[in-house]
């Protein structure tokens, strides 16, 4: 079972393998944690980006780029699923995190660092994508020595600690 590592903080300054992108079907950046990654990470990511996904990539799947200048070895993205405009299956949101855990196996990674999923611009109620993220990360079936989750607020994260301890 992976046991979750939770963060208050900027998944760009992760000291892990892979850092996982809540990224948009296009693939090709946006705002919120995408925008941060892209900026932080530098012009390769995008470039990479472009190479491997000409056609983007479906919501609920995962793929992983280079992570350009940042820490990490590897971006992971997903896609999540975008509540707000009416997509609502969470199993397409459990989805995300268990594909990026399964590439994060596929390439030797033993460290991962994940954002709350969909809990931005994509408006998932924050206590279920919390609560989807736990469920999981810790089914999941690719065990990883170091799974972080990192809140960007102090209130989403103050909600992580809440639902890590019941
Ligand atoms: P989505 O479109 O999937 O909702 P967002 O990027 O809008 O993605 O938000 C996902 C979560 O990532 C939100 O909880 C947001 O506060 C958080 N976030 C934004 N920037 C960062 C960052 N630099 N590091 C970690 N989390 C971030």
């Amino acid at each position: 079972m992976n046991v979750i590592t939770p963060v208050l903080g900027d998944i760009t300054t992760q000291q892990v393998d892979a850092i996982v992108n809540a990224a948009n079907n296009a693939m090709r950046g946006g705002g919120g944690v995408d925008g941060a990654i892209h900026r932080a990470g530098g012009p390769a990511i995008l470039r990479d980006c472009i190479a491997r996904f000409p056609n983007g990539l479906a919501t609920g799947d995962a793929g992983w780029t280079t992570a350009g200048e940042l820490p990490a070895r590897w971006v992971i993205h997903t896609v999540g699923p975008n509540y707000a405009a009416g997509q609502r299956d969470r199993a397409l949101l459990l989805s995300c995190y268990r594909r990026a855990l399964e590439i994060a196996g596929e390439l030797g990674a033993r460290s991962i660092a994940f954002p709350l999923i969909s809990a931005g611009v994509y408006g998932w109620p924050l206590d279920d994508a919390i609560a989807a993220a736990v469920e999981a990360i810790t089914g999941a079936t690719t065990q990883l020595d170091d799974v972080r989750l990192v809140a960007f607020s102090r209130n989403s994260y103050d909600a992580v600690l809440q639902q890590l301890a019941a």
